[in-house]
């Protein structure tokens, strides 16, 4: 027998996880023990503001009083029913959400992969039942450099061969098209299309926004070609881009809409589909389900986030401090970053390649006492938590500065 581990420094704990943990990450050396609103600290009390918040499953911020609190108060009273029997969290927090979001019925799930699992089952069984397309003959429309998750199925439709090397066979029923190409999307439409399945804001991609019109003309193409828009607001969504939704940036409902991470206010995995009567309703009992999904506390967290959300302050926040945020990167535009994309408090930012890759500044970054997260080649990505204070954001901003500059 080896004695138990009794490693203190964040040097030890790192050396600890390599025989024992998966190596499907590779983390920055930072290990962090605590944290509260913008900020976290690691075992040696260094303290870093968080300018990833969680890949926006932090919105507001670590730990927000109001989340902790729904959080004990539920786990005083009940936890877990399973689906098997009702719990009397759960129609209070469909309702709310789908009020939230101006669709009707709500899904509750767990993770953001089983969301879109989901809205993809959702989906072809619509197709046949409503629709009337022949059986296993259902497409869905995808795009490339699309990010949905990493099960099976969805690494089968991703354009990013890390995510597929090695992990064949892939399921069939998809076509990928070109990001923010409209003409693309409809020529690859046809009678068997159920549904497009886009990302409003491409996030891992390196936050893409696409031109004025696209998300509009997605949902117009949809509805005259008689299939689904489903969008995936997982990252996007929840106040992040200064809307609840970033669809709203183009006054667009979709038919289906995938919901998680911050769903759960940085506390529990809650994800959702969000949709319109006629078509989630295409579900009957047994056809799909989940254990923890619906799940008492997950509804109670979940409630309280769509009671942050109701406000409206955190969209606003995100709104007014996102054009702080897109003022500070325009000051540094040939200063060390070559271009960026922003909306909202969330921004893509290409390094000059010459002063390192995207993971050499997120380490110098680091060492400044800020947190980011590199996504392709030179590009970082920022999304502090909605609760950031301007000062806050200009201490980060000033950091990355002094970074590009040394
Ligand atoms: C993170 C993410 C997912 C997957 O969510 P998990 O909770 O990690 O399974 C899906 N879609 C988008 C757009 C995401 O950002």
């Amino acid at each position: 027998m080896t004695a138990p581990v009794r490693t203190r420094s964040s040097a030890d704990l790192i050396r600890a996880e390599e025989p024992v943990l998966a190596h499907n990450y590779h983390p920055l050396p930072v290990v962090v023990a605590r944290a509260e609103g913008s900020w976290v600290e690691d075992v040696e009390g260094r303290r870093y503001l968080d300018l990833l918040a969680g890949y926006s499953a932090l919105n507001f911020g670590h730990r927000h009083p109001a989340l902790i609190e729904a959080a004990h108060a539920q786990l005083d009273r009940l936890t877990l029913t399973s689906r098997a029997f009702h719990n009397d969290r759960l129609a209070e927090f469909a309702a709310r959400l789908a009020a939230l979001t101006g669709l009707d019925m709500v899904l509750p799930m767990n993770t953001g992969a089983e969301a879109v699992e989901s809205g993809i089952k959702v989906a072809r069984k619509w197709a046949y039942d409503v629709k009337g397309v022949p059986a296993d003959r259902a497409t869905i429309v995808v795009a490339a450099e699309n990010f949905h998750g990493r099960t099976t199925t969805i690494v089968s439709f991703s354009t990013d061969e890390t995510a597929r090397q090695g992990f064949g066979p892939f399921t069939p029923g998809f076509r990928i098209v070109p990001y923010n190409d409209l003409a693309a999307l409809e020529a690859a439409v046809d009678e068997t299309t159920a549904a497009v399945l886009i990302e409003p804001i491409q996030g891992e991609a390196g936050v893409i926004i696409p031109d004025t019109g696209y998300l509009a003309g997605v949902r117009e193409l949809t509805r005259r070609e008689g299939c689904l828009f489903i969008a995936d607001e997982i990252q996007s969504g929840l106040g992040r881009t200064g809307r609840t939704l970033a669809v709203e940036h183009e006054s667009v409902v979709p038919d289906v809409l995938l919901l998680g991470k911050a769903l759960g206010g940085g506390i529990v995995p809650v994800s959702a589909v969000v949709a319109r009567r006629d078509v989630l309703g295409v579900l009957r009992p047994g056809e799909h389900g989940s254990t923890f999904g619906g799940n008492p506390l997950s509804a109670a967290v979940g409630t309280a986030v769509v009671e942050l959300l109701e406000t409206g302050q955190f969209q606003q926040r995100a709104a007014e401090l996102g054009a702080v945020l897109r003022g500070g990167l325009s000051a540094l535009v040939g200063r060390g970053v070559v271009g960026f994309r922003s909306r909202g408090l969330w921004a893509g930012v290409d390094v000059d390649p010459a002063l390192g890759s995207g993971r050499e500044v997120s380490e110098r970054l680091m060492r400044e006492g800020i947190l980011v997260k590199d996504t392709h080649g030179s590009t970082i990505r920022l999304a502090p938590p909605l609760t950031i204070t301007a000062g806050e954001l200009t201490q980060a901003l000033t950091a990355l500065e002094e970074v590009l500059r040394a």
